[in-house]
Parts: C-alpha cells; sequence; structure tokens
C-alpha cells in the first residue's frame, strides 16, 4: 500500500450546492444559472443521522486528501481482511450465496 497519513483522514463525501442569497433582486432568483456557488459541504451520516457540514471554500482540496485517505486505508484494510482470511484457513474463500 502506499503511505497513507492515518492521522488524516475523513469519512463522507464531499457535494456541491449552489444556492440562492436573501437579495431580492439578485440574478439568482431570476435564472437558476445564477445561483451562488458552489459551496461545499461534507455529508456523512451518524447514528442514522445524515450531517452536513459546511467546508470554506480554502479547506476543500484538504478535505478531499483526507477523505481519499479514508477511502484507501479502508481498501486496504478490506483487502488485508480477505488475504488474512484465506491465510488462516490456507484454501480459498467459497463465498456463501444466500438464497
Ligand atoms: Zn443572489
Amino acid at each position: 500500500m502506499k503511505t497513507v497519513d492515518v492521522q488524516k483522514i475523513i469519512r463522507g463525501t464531499l457535494i456541491e450546492r449552489y444556492l440562492y442569497c436573501r437579495l431580492k433582486d439578485c440574478d439568482c432568483r431570476k435564472k437558476k444559472k445564477k445561483k451562488h456557488g458552489p459551496h461545499y459541504y461534507l455529508v456523512c451520516s451518524k447514528n442514522r443521522k445524515t450531517i452536513h457540514t459546511y467546508i470554506p471554500k480554502d479547506k476543500v482540496e484538504t478535505v478531499k486528501l483526507h477523505i481519499e485517505n479514508y477511502n484507501k486505508l479502508w481498501q486496504y484494510i478490506d483487502n488485508k481482511s480477505e488475504e488474512n482470511i484465506i491465510k488462516v484457513l490456507k484454501r480459498k474463500v467459497k463465498k456463501d450465496v444466500k438464497k
């Protein structure tokens, strides 16, 4: 595995939002394409609740890297687990298919 800094991980998905502002005469009210944005939010679920966290623009790249690290680490753990099942059982694993 390429080195992943396990201290720098964030679970979630980054989404972009385009929003209306409060000004009545602003172009964003007239044309959809004139909505303000992108604004970034980290979406993540905890205890069956979805949490949206606003991410300031200057933190977006950092958050993206942390999310990538999380996903890489998770992928690594998943692969390692499968390898270890094979190692422990000393044979290939047949997947049980539930009917
Ligand atoms: Zn506006």
